[in-house]
């Protein structure tokens, strides 16, 4: 199976990553994340992630960063929680943008690590996915990544090769929100 998979950063994606490339799966990493703010960070994690690619032997490809096209989608709903809508919207925006990437370049399916923190929702990942899915017509794989010792296995791979581990989601607006716990 030639699996697409949508990334936000290595320490996400590193357990899912070893899992499938052990079961045999032709695996292809997309970095689509062009809600990461400051550019200085989103270099550091797609470094970060060809960092990882590399060592469990998956190809992968990136797509140009353009922040102010993501914040034009988010306009209006900076004061939304995470898990709220503004979530939605970027979600669907690098959904989307996957499974348009994946049927252009003949994928099987696509799937994402978008839902492998415990901050995230996964019904709401999957919720966008399914709108991606029904636009682009290429199926989506709706796996958590997070049961059957993978999240142990993701904590082992974050340890052993010191992954850098981010404070905050991606965006301006979950950095603010981490500044103001600290
Ligand atoms: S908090 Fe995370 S998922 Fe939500 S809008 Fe910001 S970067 Fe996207």
């Amino acid at each position: 199976m030639k699996l697409l998979v949508l990334s936000c950063c290595a320490p996400c994606s590193c357990g899912a990553l070893k899992h499938l490339v052990e079961k045999g799966v032709d695996v292809t990493v997309l970095f689509y994340n062009p809600n990461i703010f400051p550019q200085q960070e989103y270099e550091k994690r797609l470094e970060e992630q060809k960092r990882l690619c590399k060592h469990v032997g998956v190809k992968f490809v990136d797509l140009p960063y353009d922040h102010a096209a993501w914040q034009q989608q988010v306009r209006g709903l900076e004061n939304e929680p995470e898990r709220g809508k503004r979530c939605s919207v970027c979600f669907y925006m690098r959904l989307k943008q996957a499974a348009r990437y994946a049927r252009q370049h003949h994928f099987d399916m696509f799937t994402s690590v978008l839902g492998v923190s415990r901050y995230k929702d996964i019904e709401q990942v999957n919720a966008q996915a399914l709108c991606a899915w029904l636009e682009e017509g290429t199926p989506y794989w709706a796996n958590s990544w997070r049961k059957d010792g993978l999240s142990e296995l993701r904590q082992a791979l974050i340890k052993e090769l010191k992954l850098y581990t981010q404070s905050y989601c991606g965006c301006e607006y979950s950095r603010r929100n981490c500044e103001k716990m600290d």
